[in-house]
């Protein structure tokens, strides 16, 4: 078609072409890629529940009771007894009035933005926002406003210049590609100085952070009153797919009267449901998961900091190593692939401009002894690099 092969091409050149990598066998860290073995750094599966025994036979189960589809949208007939006991448990499990499901993260926070959102309306965000944030408040119409990252005084300073009736706040808990909180306490305290919405997308703290992995509301001590709207994935923690909005009563009716991206769509596989349950449900009964997933941190941060890598400030399974240059982040990878570890190179548009990075993500399902070994690979490739000689 026209005009395609030259921008591929120069997107190629920029150091800046993606292809996807064929993954065989089960989502654990041992497995193929490419036809070669393996240990994955870098799946977002935090706890390893998305293999976990009783949560893949929850989901034979479902399918064998519901079948696979569920055949039509919530608002028609697709909402099941499973989605509606998720939702429950959900709401439970958050500490919120309510919880509805959605089909992905992405939707939802695409559902929320243009559900509560009108002209004259002003969404102010976070400048790392994950995209499917950045996405929800400029296809809004609201009026968009960024602001420095985790910067209170950048935000308030934002407030000053903008006229708006309502105004929604809107930010990672846990940034997805830096691994660092958010200063929630602080952003619920401006939110109501200004009686605007908060809104914390917990992708990467549910599950993670927070006393039985509630999040990072909890870690926090915050409640409902504080943080108005959460949205949480079910593809990360929980290990199985979906995503959902928990809050007040009249949030949750307001999304299922208008936001778009539910009521609009085919409600997820029932048995999907009944996995994602079955996780929950593993999450509060093995402990031992986020006790070892913590330990791993632990060890990393020792470990990359006596390399003396340029790892980030982060006390999450999310831990990269910033680099820079695009074309060295992907060559380093490339490396660390051919000693048999795969860590993906985040590079922009993901991160801005020069802050290209390898995002190391670790799970209860790795063994102390991979970590170790990762390290030594690191050291080996990297090391020439430490101290800032490079
Ligand atoms: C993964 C992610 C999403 C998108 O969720 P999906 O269910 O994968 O669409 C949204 N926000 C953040 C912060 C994420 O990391």
């Amino acid at each position: 078609m026209k005009g395609l092969r030259e921008r591929l091409e120069k997107h190629r050149g920029a150091g800046l072409y993606r292809s996807r990598r064929l993954a065989q066998g089960a989502q654990k860290p041992e497995r193929a890629l490419d036809g070669r073995r393996i240990v994955n750094f870098c799946s977002n599966d935090y706890l390893g529940l998305a293999n976990h025994p009783e949560v893949v036979a929850a989901f034979r189960r479902g399918a064998d009771h519901y079948g696979v589809g569920s055949g039509s949208a919530h608002l028609v007939a697709g909402h099941t007894g499973a989605h509606h006991a998720l939702e429950e448990e959900l709401a439970d499990f958050t500490g919120r009035s309510r919880a509805l499901l959605f089909s992905t993260g992405y939707m939802a926070n695409l559902g929320v933005a243009h559900a509560l959102l009108r002209r004259g309306d002003a969404v102010f965000e976070d400048r790392l926002n994950h995209a499917s944030l950045l996405d929800a408040g400029l296809t809004s119409a609201a009026h968009f406003v960024r602001y420095g990252h985790a910067d209170l005084a950048s935000l308030e300073s934002r407030f000053a210049n903008v006229e708006f009736r309502q105004a929604l706040i809107v930010t990672d808990g846990v940034f997805s590609m830096d691994g660092d909180i958010a200063p929630l306490p602080a952003l619920s305290r401006l939110a109501e100085r200004h009686d605007a919405w908060l809104m914390v997308d917990d992708a990467h703290g549910l599950g993670v952070l927070g006393e039985f992995g509630r999040g990072t509301l909890q870690h926090f001590g915050l409640d409902q009153r504080q943080v108005p709207i959460l949205m949480g994935t079910l593809g990360k923690a929980f290990g199985t797919f979906g995503a959902f909005v928990a809050g007040e009563e009249d949030l949750i009716e307001s999304l299922i009267q208008f936001a778009r991206t539910y009521i609009y769509t085919t409600a997820p596989p029932p048995a999907l449901a009944e996995a994602t349950r079955a996780a929950l449900a593993v999450l509060r009964k093995e402990g031992w998961r986020s006790t070892h997933l913590q330990t791993l941190v632990d060890r990393f941060r020792k470990g990359v900091t006596s390399i003396g890598l340029p790892v980030l400030d982060s006390i999450t399974p999310i831990q990269p190593i910033l680099l820079g240059d695009a074309e060295q982040a992907r060559q380093v990878s490339e490396a660390l692939l051919e000693r048999g570890f795969y860590v993906a190179a985040i590079r922009p548009p993901t991160v801005p401009q020069r802050s290209a990075r390898l995002r190391i993500t670790l799970s209860a399902a790795h063994k102390e002894s991979q970590v170790d070994r990762l390290l030594a690979a690191l050291a080996d490739t990297m090391g020439g690099r430490a101290g800032g000689g490079g």
